[in-house]
């Protein structure tokens, strides 16, 4: 059986306040030697992406941009499928373009007057301010293909406005703490799990591929209903997320901690 291991990164295999993960290298290393694909699976960036697996040795798929696409190294899999190639990678595009999405948040700017400002609205020494990063972070955050991430500077009861402006045109909204983002319909942490899964399928036989998630918070819920075995991490108040799931499994530990105990107890069995 060969299991794949996808894994959200903030608040997961990093600690949440530090971006530590000192705590998960010694499991790292145990699924790498395994041969264990191990699919980061989260908001972040391609350029972030890039920048933790190159930190990490990891090269393996990965999914960016909160399910915007999937990126494959070129001749991961011994089969070709269709993909738009883009460096080094076979990518399938399930979200909308940058372009797009400013395009579209622009319009609903002009057409409501709404105080909207995104990332591309701003320089990397403003977003680093913003979102309490580094000038170095904050440029590899802004450096979207999928997403765009914006602060809605209105009263609440404007908000529904806003989500129903921004369906309108033919997109996605999701409001996760400080941020807002606008995103393509099809983009989608489950779904691109489901993609994988059935390349991995097609690569080493049907029912001989398992699945285990990882996550801490909301936007994992649809990456989690994806796998067979999900798991939850536990969050910085010390609980886990309101969630009731077949088969969910609640680490004891938080973040990284709980991300060792999930590899420990469904991958290399310790
Ligand atoms: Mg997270």
């Amino acid at each position: 059986m060969k299991k794949i291991l996808f894994t959200d990164l903030d608040g997961t295999l990093f600690d949440l306040a530090d971006y530590s993960y000192d705590a998960a290298l010694p499991a790292l290393e145990a699924l790498k030697k395994e041969n264990i694909p191990i699919i980061f699976c989260t908001a972040k960036t391609f350029v972030e992406n890039e920048y933790y697996r190159k930190k990490l040795g990891i090269d393996d798929p990965f999914i960016v941009d909160n399910g915007g696409a999937i990126f494959i190294p070129r001749n991961y899999f011994s089969f070709t499928f269709e993909c738009k190639e883009r460096s080094n990678y076979c990518v399938i595009e399930l979200g909308a373009s940058y372009g797009e999405l400013r395009a579209a948040l622009k319009a609903i700017r002009e057409e409501m007057g709404f105080k909207i400002t995104g990332f591309g609205d701003m320089t990397a020494e403003e977003v680093a301010k913003d979102a309490n990063l580094s000038v170095e972070e904050a440029e590899r955050a802004k450096n979207k293909d999928y997403n765009e991430s914006f602060v809605f500077d209105e009263p609440e009861e404007k908000e529904a406005l806003l989500f129903e402006k921004i369906r309108e045109k033919g997109f996605e909204i999701t409001h996760g703490g400080r941020y807002y983002n606008i995103h393509g319909k099809d983009a989608d942490k489950g779904k691109a799990v489901r993609i994988l899964t059935a390349l991995f399928e097609q690569e080493y036989g049907e029912g001989e591929v398992k699945t285990i998630g990882v996550g801490d918070s909301r936007n994992d819920i649809p990456m989690l209903k994806a796998v067979e075995q999900p798991a939850l991490v536990k969050n910085k108040k010390g609980t886990w997320l309101d969630l009731s799931l077949t088969n969910l499994y609640k680490a004891r530990g938080e973040g990284p901690e709980g991300w060792v105990e999930v590899v420990e107890k469904f991958i290399i069995n310790k």
